[in-house]
């Protein structure tokens, strides 16, 4: 008989994944189809309810596997229509994921650890520091909790999903390699791959990696045209400088099969003078992608103040003359704390960053 600690947890599963546990168990693979239906498409959670499994079939589900929800320990609305989720995950840690519905879409932003290695100064994930990776069940959990309780409030489902919350998805790659598999996933959640981002500090491997293995839409973390500025306020520059970093982007856009977003958030007196626009331009010249300018997202105890409006409308100003598609993103849920680089989450060991960060940023970890 299983119990908690020995049930599989079917949200860890790919389709390949599940498709090999079926047949290792005996049945005919496209059993996971079926259950993958119900699970991501219908967000059934309930062997019983599985109508075209066989009795034996369910009951056998029910004896070795589980579809384990993480637990909402925190629901809030912004009075933008911004929701943010704190989930408690299986050991107790809590994590972030935010929704952000807009007139024809609805985007959810996920976390891919618990805490964060890179310790970038301008972020508040930072000052929490770095527990573990999250599992890919804990991943895709939370596109899969987010769409029960979106359905549950007849809300916009979400249609795309960046990976913009706490952590850096390329120092997980296996795990978030499997659930931006299932989010592109006919039988899952079927979003097409401009629609599934995948947001980094720039981690050159990863991105090599990432090139050969999906075709994913990519956010780069800049914040600086030069290394002094970025190791300052990136502290991964000093493993992959600037020109590194942005060698592997251009191959990862190749031909323009896929898309990139520069993200360069806006520090007042600190990465925001003309002549710094400047040189962004000239940095991004041979690098097919657009730019999207952060407001600043202040948090306790932060020495940095956002640029003034005036300043982040020049700044674009001079990329737009370049040639070069510039946004600026409008800041959502700040009431509740659920900006960019907010997003704090509850975990009890942060102490691990040091030693992480030596293995996974110094080391070979991939
Ligand atoms: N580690 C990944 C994903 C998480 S950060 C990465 O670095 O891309 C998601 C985005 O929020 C990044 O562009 C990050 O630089 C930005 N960000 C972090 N802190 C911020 C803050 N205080 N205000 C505005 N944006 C911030």
């Amino acid at each position: 008989m299983g119990n908690e600690d020995t049930k599989v947890n079917l949200l860890d599963f790919d389709r390949a994944a599940m498709a090999a546990w079926f047949e290792a168990r005996g049945h005919k693979p496209f059993r996971a189809t079926q259950v993958l239906k119900w699970i991501h498409q219908l967000g059934v959670d309930d062997f019983a309810a599985m109508t075209n499994l066989s009795k034996s079939l369910r009951s056998e589900l029910e004896t070795v596997a589980e579809i384990r929800p993480l637990r909402v320990a925190a629901d809030q609305a912004s009075a933008d229509g911004t929701r943010k989720w704190l989930f408690e995950l299986a050991d107790g840690n809590r994590i972030e994921s935010v929704y952000i519905p807009e007139p024809g879409r609805a985007t959810l932003c996920i976390s891919s650890q618990v805490g964060c290695a890179l310790n970038c100064s301008f972020c508040s994930t930072a000052t929490q520091g770095y527990n573990r990776n999250l599992t890919s069940g804990e991943i895709i959990g939370q596109l899969w909790m987010a769409s029960r309780l979106l359905r549950a409030a007849d809300a916009q489902p979400v249609s795309n999903v960046v990976f913009m919350g706490m952590g850096e998805p390329l120092l997980n790659f296996d795990n978030v390699l499997r659930a931006m598999q299932l989010m592109q996933d006919d039988f899952a959640y079927a979003l097409s791959k401009r629609r599934v981002t995948l947001s980094t500090a720039g981690v050159v491997p990863g991105l090599e990696r990432l090139a050969l293995e999906t075709d994913v839409s990519l956010a780069l973390s800049l914040h600086a045209p030069d290394d002094a500025l970025r190791s300052e306020l990136v502290p991964l520059n000093n493993k992959y400088p600037i020109s590194e970093v942005l060698h592997a982007c251009r191959e990862y856009v190749g031909e323009g099969r896929r898309r990139l977003t520069v993200e360069y958030v806006m520090l007042d007196g600190v990465n925001d003078s003309d002549a710094q626009a400047r040189a962004l331009a000239k940095l991004l010249r041979k690098v097919p992608s657009k730019v999207n300018l952060i407001p600043f997202n202040p948090f306790p105890k932060t020495r940095y103040r956002r640029s003034s409006a005036q300043r982040i409308d020049r700044f674009r100003d001079i990329l737009h003359q370049a040639g070069i598609v510039t946004i600026t993103r409008r800041t959502r849920g700040e009431d509740i704390d659920a900006a960019c680089g907010q997003l704090a989450g509850d975990f009890t060991d942060r102490t691990r960053r040091r030693e992480r960060f030596a293995i996974e940023v110094n080391g070979d970890f991939i």
